[in-house]
């Protein structure tokens, strides 16, 4: 570190991954400054508040972050119980940034709309180091630019959907009838009841959103007459939402995917797989959606409303003038997007990383949190913590706490790769995650790789 030690280290999003960060770092007694966006911490979380999430408290809760809250006499939830993801904004993000040590530190409602280097864009070298960084962040009261010492950028992906275009942009007609689409997970049973009820909703998607929005339709559809779902994947291979089922060492993970497969196999959900929508056209005020198929193209319909639970993308705008070393397809960061490529891997599973794996050229610049993932769609908080235990001791300069990382994963149940990858990659996915400086993608590939075989051999999906 050579750049002012008195300035902050920027962390971009107050969000659980975020927080984590200042805790860990405001532990090690360094100056910190968080950015966030919305009126309060954890807003993207309060955007899905309604939805349960998979892992329990144990599992949604920072180690370092948990020990300053105690300190103040703040008691765990029920370990064993699942929030939703309202609840772990009030019980447990919401007074963590209210605590002294963080308050001071937290910004809401300030947007950091870019980052660079003070008085250098990404392209010179000389002295690049030398130079703090410089913020660029938009508040109620106008503009201004803040420096910072290192910045953690844990901003997330969710303000940035993929579109239901197929193809990453969207498709003909999106915009035009954007009003009637919603992306991520509306609440249905909620307060966005009113729009779903007696209705037919496409859901587009084949990730864990999408298995939340199809089942919260069809108990909507327990009360509510007339309201239907329909549900189309790009892909023809379901193994990624349907999961591991009694085998997912997180059963309300597994349960979240054998529900869904319930809900097809008894014909409350019309499923519809290798359809690439290209288009959504209005015809007698409703709408009609057209994909491309093996077969050709193929028009469903008509539908009032549709649900583009279609994954999120990292917002690289942010970042523009900085030196960073993405994966060209996740645009995750560079050294995880081989072990988290979901043409590759179907289990989730990735091996324990830090400090190091989460860098980028540009010196003191990290990429964290679910956006560390870019597109990949597995991420877990228990990774997002462990990345930022890293990271931090990494800025403190304790490099032995830094290089010490260490992740377990619940398994997913799920183990096989797609023929295609199986023959022709050493890459297979079947069990706990091996060290990131290994190439293998867990412990039993890692294993049969020092044995001189090409790698685990683990199932394969026709
Ligand atoms: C529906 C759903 C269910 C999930 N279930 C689970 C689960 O069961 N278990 C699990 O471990 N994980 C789960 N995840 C995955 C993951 O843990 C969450 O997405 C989690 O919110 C990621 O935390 P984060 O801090 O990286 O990002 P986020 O929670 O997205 O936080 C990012 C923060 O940055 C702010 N921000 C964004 N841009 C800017 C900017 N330019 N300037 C300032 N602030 C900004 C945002 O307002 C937000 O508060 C789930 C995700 C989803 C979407």
């Amino acid at each position: 570190m050579v750049v002012d030690s008195n300035l902050p280290v920027a962390i971009i999003g107050g969000g659980p991954v975020g927080l984590a960060a200042a805790a860990q770092l405001i532990s090690r007694g360094l100056p910190v400054k968080v950015y966030e966006a919305g009126s309060a911490v954890g807003s993207n979380l309060l955007d899905w508040g309604h939805v349960r999430v998979f892992t329990p408290w144990r599992y949604c809760v920072d180690a370092v972050a948990r020990k300053l809250l105690e300190s103040h006499g703040w008691h765990m939830p029920e370990p064993e119980t699942f929030p939703t993801a309202e609840e772990i904004v009030e019980q447990y993000l919401a007074p963590l940034a209210r605590l002294s040590e963080l308050a001071p530190s937290i910004e809401t409602s300030a947007r950091v709309v870019a980052v660079s280097r003070w008085g250098a864009d990404k392209v010179p070298s000389k002295g690049r180091e030398q130079k703090p960084f410089m913020l660029v962040v938009e508040t109620a009261d106008g503009q201004r630019r803040d420096m910072a010492r290192a910045v953690i950028d844990a901003s997330g992906t969710w303000q940035t959907p993929n579109p239901l275009g197929a193809g990453g942009v969207a498709a003909e007609g999106e915009i035009e009838l954007g009003g009637r689409i919603a992306y991520g997970i509306p609440d249905v049973l909620g307060r966005d009841r009113h729009l779903y009820a007696g209705h037919t909703t496409l859901v587009a998607g084949s990730g864990h959103s999408t298995a939340n929005a199809l089942l919260e339709l069809a108990r909507l559809a327990e009360t509510e007459p007339g309201t239907s779902a329909l549900w189309v994947t790009r892909g023809t291979d379901l193994v990624r939402i349907y999961g591991g089922g009694d085998a997912d060492a997180l059963p309300a993970r597994g349960e979240l995917g054998s529900d869904t497969r319930d809900l097809v196999e008894s014909g409350r959900v019309r499923l519809v797989t290798g359809f690439a929508t290209v288009a959504i056209r209005e015809v007698d005020g409703r709408l009609m959606v057209e994909g491309q198929t093996k077969d050709g193209l193929r028009t469903l319909g008509p539908v009032d409303r549709i649900i583009a639970a279609t994954g999120q993308r990292p917002d690289l705008a942010l970042t523009r003038e900085l030196r960073l070393d993405l994966d060209p397809w996740l645009e995750s960061v560079k050294a995880l997007g081989p072990l988290i490529d979901p043409n590759e891997h179907s289990c989730g599973d990735v091996p324990p990383h830090g400090h190091r794996e989460l860098s980028h050229p540009e010196q003191d610049f990290y990429t964290v949190g679910i956006k560390s993932y870019g597109r990949a769609p597995t991420f877990l908080l228990l990774t997002g913590y462990e990345q930022v235990r890293s990271v931090a001791a990494a800025i403190a300069g304790d490099m032995a706490a830094a290089d010490a990382v260490q992740l377990v994963l619940p398994e997913t149940g799920v183990c096989v790769v797609p023929v295609s990858v199986s023959n022709t990659s050493s890459q297979g996915c079947c069990g706990r995650p091996a060290s990131a400086v290994v190439d293998a993608c867990c412990v039993a590939d890692a294993e049969a790789k020092a044995g001189g075989k090409p790698g685990c051999g683990c199932g394969v999906a026709a």
